[in-house]
């Protein structure tokens, strides 16, 4: 299985539009360390014909722009992109499927409640169902495993088995709404498998034994780096919650996802995801150094993986 790194930020990118933390004013002045980021993308493949994106950020068609592989290769109307699966409804996470909607088919796997959340209560996204062979939609039923399978419906040679690992929807789906669905189906992290194995984890509300036992069989983990510490965003005065009540765990302090997983016996370890103000992206900075005397990486865009 090949797998590609697209982009690794959190929504809004790096540097953020509307931000000027430190991490953002050094960026724009040319200053900082690393450079730009997109937001989180990721695209595997089996045979390297036929490619699925991992969500589909806001920034999408630039990252398949910038990615030869994802190029048109069939006639004048192509797309080496069978499919979508969706963690979430989150618009950093699905907001790119509209960027995908000239009429070109795709499978979209998701869990019933977010193809809900799309499909009925956001009339765009009917942009997508066009004609009959445009978007089929694929239910994903958390702890069942399914095989990926492209636009003729073969396998693509990808097993894929989701997790619940949050119980929060999107902010902006109705508190009516999210009573009608199921909890469990809100996010999910992902373990893709053709013979080696992929976890895909960009949102953890909390980690137990369970999800425990599920890392340590990986091979390569790309996990949630959202935020440093858990008050992150009250700290710097621009947002009034938690990283964990916004379903992200921290990687630093006690109960951080860098001391709750110093055990994992997951040979490469990956954080991506990873919110424009945190720390860690300063690579001449402390927080860096921990991130990579604890055995982890800080995942780069155009960063390949053989698995
Ligand atoms: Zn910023």
């Amino acid at each position: 299985m090949r797998v590609e790194i697209l982009g690794t930020a959190a929504g809004g990118g790096f540097p953020q539009w509307n931000c000027a933390c430190r991490n953002c004013s050094l960026a724009r002045a040319g200053t900082f360390p690393t450079r730009s980021r997109t937001q989180l993308q990721v695209a595997l493949s089996s045979d390297e014909k036929s490619w699925f994106l991992l969500n589909a950020s806001p920034d999408v068609t630039r990252q398949i722009e910038s990615s030869s592989f994802l190029h048109p290769s069939g006639g004048t109307r192509h797309s080496p992109i069978s499919g979508v699966l969706l963690t979430s409804a989150e618009l950093d996470q699905s907001l790119g499927l509209l960027l995908l909607r000239e009429y070109q088919p795709l499978q979209v796997f998701a869990t019933a409640s977010v193809r809900r959340i799309l499909r009925e209560d956001n009339s765009m996204f009917s942009m997508l169902e066009r004609s009959e062979d445009q978007a089929r939609w694929h239910d994903v039923v958390p702890g069942t495993p399914f095989n990926l399978c492209s636009q003729t419906g073969g396998q693509a040679g990808i097993e894929c088995l989701p997790l619940s690992v949050a119980r929060r929807y999107p902010s902006y789906v109705p508190t009516q709404r999210t009573a009608e669905l199921c909890a469990c189906e809100a996010v999910l992290g992902v373990i893709l498998s053709s013979g080696k194995r992929l976890g895909y984890f960009p949102s953890i509300g909390k980690i137990d034994d369970s999800l425990l036992e599920q890392l340590n069989s990986l091979d390569v983990l790309l996990f949630d780096g959202t935020f440093w510490t858990d008050d992150e965003l009250i700290r710097l005065q621009i947002g009034t919650r938690t990283a964990r009540e916004m379903g992200h765990i921290p990687v630093s302090s006690p109960d951080g996802s860098l001391d709750l997983l110093s055990g994992l016996r997951c040979p490469k370890k990956m954080f991506v995801h990873i919110n424009n103000t945190n720390p860690m992206l300063d690579a001449t900075g402390p927080a860096w150094q921990k991130v990579r005397d604890s055995g982890w990486e800080i995942a780069e865009e155009g960063c390949h993986l053989e698995l």
